[in-house]
């Protein structure tokens, strides 16, 4: 497995966290990316996060399957159990080409 592919798995949960509103761990974050990829993650992890969720308040729908109303809790577990494999597309997606803009 590459770099990307390992990285973007991991953060699967951050993005899940952001995209809900709930608190994460910005210096877990931090230790996973690296110091040379911190800026991209969060930029990536931010811009994903936006993508897939719409807020009004405070309560959220979500973008890849237009179902809503959820809590930020019930939002959050949404993504996860559904929507996994799709996130971690995404954040491999944004990633790649994070890194061949560089
Ligand atoms: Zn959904």
């Amino acid at each position: 497995m590459s770099r990307v592919d390992v990285l973007s798995e991991r953060l699967i949960e951050f993005v899940a966290r952001l995209a809900s509103r709930m608190s994460y761990d910005q210096r877990k974050l931090a230790v996973i990316s690296g110091s040379s990829m911190y800026k991209i993650v969060c930029k990536v992890v931010t811009r994903v996060s936006d993508y897939i969720s719409e807020n009004r308040d405070g309560l959220f729908w979500c973008r890849l399957c237009n179902k809503g109303t959820f809590t930020k809790r019930g939002f959050y577990l949404h993504l996860v159990r559904v929507h996994s494999f799709e996130i971690k597309s995404l954040i491999e997606e944004e990633l790649r080409r994070e890194l061949r803009a560089l």
